[in-house]
């Protein structure tokens, strides 16, 4: 997310970073670097002149120029306003309102429309606990009827019917009764995407948005058309009363241009954003954060909540207890750690929150992803349940039927026991002696 604008910023910020002394020269060059950065990242031009602006005034002025780090103070400048110009907090929905509680959701034809609203209702049924169903008033295409329906099913929440044949308003005015009926709190509303904002779609949203009179109007847009985004928001807004941006396929986005313009061109805030394909691909957007992250100054908070919901704690929990009481780590424990990295997307989704890891080359970064993990996995699939328990009989044939099994070589094997050679004595050393024990393990 963002690599090339951050890469672009990075060299500004390292030469900055140090500095014990900054004359006006050097602020007036590093603005110069930040500018170009952000016009390269098709940031929209008013934008990249406000943002400068306002980091002028304050760059010159006492905060920077008197601070003992004025390098430090400089950077901080840039990370405040960058915040400030995509909105500073994150903004939730507003479901305050009797139920069901409605979303309309507006977009052009592919900018990730139906797959957000499947991703929002996952969203609104875990994080927010609440009961959601879901309807498609894209009454053009009947794939995008069974696209959603599809989605509903795999996220589990409840799917209202609807057919090529009825009008837009009557299917959501149906839902809605049977919302009302079956006590669901939320009515997430799919609608016909078009190739451009014409006055046909307009028309059509508007007296849907007129009938159902929804509690969040949410305009879903494809993070890679950069500055073009927040144009086009900006003319769907003044149409219609928007509450909210919603920013997708950020993951594939290296430049960053419409995270920076949406807010200050449309005057709506980014409320989610895309971060991958799945259904568990939306996170809430917060612009201090994205700032954070763009600046290379990591992502931290948003990683631990990550880590939080897909670490698994009861496992968690029992290797530790497994492990304080000194019982022996075995094969199964390391497939279980294993399969909780793999939940985690590896390390590859874990490691751009990381700071600093805008100057790590991706092929380095590459090595150290996990890409491994499924492998290691299967290997130890294709072991007997004694074998897992008991690793001391893993002899050479054992091995070689393993490696067959899971469709790799004997050396691939010997390497998997090798690493799980080493976990279990680190293990180990942790219960006998706890951490004092691992610390003298490793001098030693
Ligand atoms: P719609 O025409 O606006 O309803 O678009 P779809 O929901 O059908 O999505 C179009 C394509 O974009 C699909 O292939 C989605 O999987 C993909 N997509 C949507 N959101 C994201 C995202 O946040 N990240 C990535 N990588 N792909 C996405």
């Amino acid at each position: 997310m963002f690599e090339s604008l951050t890469q672009r910023l990075s060299g500004t910020i390292e030469r900055l970073r140090g500095r014990g002394r900054l004359s006006e020269e050097n602020i007036r060059e590093s603005l110069r670097e930040v500018r170009i950065a952000l016009l390269e990242a098709d940031v929209a031009l008013p934008v990249v002149q406000a943002l400068i602006e306002r980091i002028k005034v304050r760059a010159v002025g006492q905060e920077v120029l008197k601070s003992l780090t004025p390098g430090q103070a400089l950077i901080k400048v840039v990370r405040d306003e960058m915040t400030a110009v995509m909105g500073s907090q994150a903004n939730d929905l507003n479901l305050n309102v009797p139920a069901p509680a409605v979303i309309l959701m507006a977009g052009l034809q592919g900018a990730g429309k139906t797959t957000t609203v499947g991703k929002l209702a996952k969203h609104l049924k875990d994080k927010r606990k609440k009961k959601v169903m879901v309807v498609s008033a894209d009454v053009y295409r009947p794939a995008a009827i069974a696209q959603l329906e599809t989605l509903a099913k795999q996220v589990d929440v409840a799917f209202f019917p609807s057919q090529a044949d009825q009008k837009p308003e009557a299917i959501v005015r149906a839902a809605i009764d049977d919302a009302r009926k079956s006590f669901v709190d939320v009515l997430i509303v799919d609608t016909a995407g078009r190739l451009a904002v014409d006055e046909a779609m307009m028309a059509e949203i508007k007296a849907l948005h007129g009938a159902v009179n929804p509690a969040e109007t949410l305009f879903v847009v494809d993070s890679m058309t950069g500055q073009d985004a927040a144009t086009t928001a900006k003319a769907f807004g003044e149409a219609l009363p928007l509450t909210g941006v919603v920013l997708t396929k950020t993951d594939g986005d290296a430049r960053g241009g419409a995270a920076l313009s949406v807010r200050y061109v449309t005057g709506k805030p980014i409320k989610f954003i895309g971060v991958s394909e799945k259904p568990d691909g939306l996170d809430v957007f917060h612009p201090d954060r994205v700032a954070s992250r763009i600046l290379d100054m990591g992502d931290v908070l948003s990683l631990v909540e990550q880590v939080e919901q897909q670490v698994d704690r009861d496992k968690a929990t029992k290797l530790a207890e497994k492990v304080a009481k000194g019982k022996k780590f075995d094969l199964n424990d390391m497939r279980d750690q294993l399969e909780q990295m793999q939940n985690m997307g590896g390390l590859s989704g874990l490691m751009d929150k990381l700071p600093g890891m805008g100057q790590i080359p991706e092929s380095v970064k590459q090595q150290v992803t996990g890409k491994e993990v499924p492998r290691l996995v299967a290997i130890i699939n294709s072991m007997t349940k004694k074998e897992r328990r008991n690793p001391a009989l893993l002899n050479g044939s054992r091995r070689k039927r393993i490696a067959s099994g899971a469709g790799v070589t004997p050396a691939d094997v010997n390497k998997l026991m090798k690493q799980y050679q080493q976990m279990e004595k680190m293990m180990g050393k942790l219960g006998r002696g706890g951490m004092k024990g691992m610390m003298r393990g490793m001098r030693g």
